[in-house]
């Protein structure tokens, strides 16, 4: 018997909006650096998308079959790059837009690369360790011919990690007959792993975040932080800002919040969460997120989910810094109203990009066949992300744009600089 696992349609929709805002934003900033709407009509959709079909034998004996995508952007700089995501609500248009965001990342942080994204329609949570297995080579083997470590370097996402990173590199090397440990990044650290690769999205948080607070005459020591989302963003960045002095007076995870004005224990919060970011289940005295994101402080670190901060609360939002770590948390006109309002707002695709950074790292350890200390890797981390942050500040000051516009100038141009040296456009 072959069952069928179907994509969700509603959250398409959705993500066609997340698609078309980032077009729109594309769009401005291409105009704003001068560029022919050629160049427009070649960045809006991704040069390639691969939708592939993986039959895998369920544990009950059945076969199921799942849809797959796998969306490279521009690969004019050089190879893409991007994670693969296990999710129920993966979509084509998430995807696309996703694969857009990660060349926006290259670009701003200045890495060799262009941007890709893959998904599996699944839920890895009620899937056993065999099943995961066989779907994991299933996909490498569905699109082996568009990857490799010159073509197109997958990573984990939302659902994936280190384990169906090796499964992926070991079905990948076979296929290759020749270890390949370039294939992938977030792999297990025996593997070819990359010291500090599991804290480095929440480590470039950090960074940015106290170069934001420099730039506002804001000690971090003397600031009061809320932090929405509680998972491997949220709670590493908690911890990397409590241990720096900062008092986080909020946190938050998918059942609600927790808020005290005198700070919380960090320490304590982290070692009772459970893998999924769950914590504030073992609390009464909880507020609920909505509520959270207006409380008093100074800095607002949305690292959950997206569309938090909207036109409905971006007036009631009462820090003077917010740094996103989730991907597109504030909507186009709360972006407005943020900076009307003289917020700094530090965008996604900034903030967010360590993790891609540190991947990068990692492949270029595979390529050369030696490899950094964690201290090397904080330092190379350190310089890229303070240097992108001032990139994007000053440009943001001398073009009078808002800081996801000037991110968007940033990010956009090398790859259309690219484009148009080969003769694409
Ligand atoms: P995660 O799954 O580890 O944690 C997510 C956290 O958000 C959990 O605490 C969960 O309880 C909470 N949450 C879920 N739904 C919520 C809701 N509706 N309201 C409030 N909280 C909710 O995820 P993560 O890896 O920490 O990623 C968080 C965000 O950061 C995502 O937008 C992700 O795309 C982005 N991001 C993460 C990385 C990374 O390396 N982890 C890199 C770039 C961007």
């Amino acid at each position: 018997m072959v069952a069928e696992q179907p994509a969700d349609s509603n959250s398409n929709q959705e993500n066609m909006d997340v698609l078309s805002s980032t077009r729109t934003v594309i769009k401005t900033a291409l105009e704003k650096l001068g560029y022919p709407e050629e160049v427009y009509s070649l960045l809006k959709e991704p040069l390639r998308m691969m939708t592939v079909r993986i039959p895998v034998r369920m544990d009950d004996g059945n076969v199921k079959v799942f849809t797959g995508y796998r969306a490279q952007h521009n690969d004019a700089v050089g190879p893409t790059k991007g994670g693969i995501r296990f999710h129920p609500k993966v979509t084509e248009n998430e995807i696309k837009a996703l694969a857009i965001w990660m060349s926006l990342k290259a670009g701003i942080v200045d890495l060799p690369y262009g941007g890709a994204k893959g998904g599996i329609v699944c839920d890895p949570r009620e899937m056993s360790f065999r099943e995961l297995e066989g779907l994991s080579r299933g996909y490498v083997r569905a699109v082996s011919q568009i990857v490799g470590p010159t073509k197109d370097i997958p990573a984990p996402d939302v659902f994936t990690n280190s384990q169906i990173m090796a499964w992926m590199m070991d079905e990948y090397s076979r296929i290759d007959e020749f270890n390949s440990p370039g294939f992938i990044t977030g792999k297990p650290i025996v593997l070819g792993g990359s010291h500090g690769r599991e804290t480095a999205t929440a480590k470039g948080v950090t960074i940015v975040l106290k170069e934001a607070a420099n730039k506002k005459g804001l000690n971090v020591k003397d600031a009061r932080v809320i932090v929405q989302g509680f998972g491997n963003a949220g709670s590493y960045l908690s911890k990397f800002l409590h241990d720096s002095g900062a008092k986080v007076v909020g946190i938050s995870d998918a059942y609600g919040a927790l808020y005290d004005p005198k700070g919380l224990d960090i320490d304590y919060l982290l070692d009772r969460r459970d893998s999924f970011g769950t914590v504030t289940k073992l609390f009464n005295n909880t507020i609920t997120n909505k509520e959270l994101l207006e409380q008093e402080c100074d800095i607002l670190v949305p690292a959950a989910v997206e569309n938090q901060i909207t036109k409905e609360n971006a007036n009631n939002i009462k820090a003077s810094i917010v740094v996103e770590a989730a991907n597109g948390p504030t909507t186009m006109e709360a972006t407005k109203i943020l900076t009307d309002r003289g917020i700094l707002l530090v965008p996604d695709v900034l903030a967010s990009a360590g993790g891609v950074t540190v991947s990068y790292f990692e492949w270029v350890q595979n390529n050369q066949g030696y490899y950094w200390s964690e201290q090397e890797i904080d330092q190379k981390l350190n310089e890229i992300m303070i240097k992108s942050f001032n990139t994007i500040y000053n440009t943001a000051k001398t073009r009078r744009v808002d800081m996801r516009l000037s991110a968007y100038m940033v990010g956009v141009r090398k790859m259309a600089e690219a484009s148009r040296f080969r003769g694409w456009v």
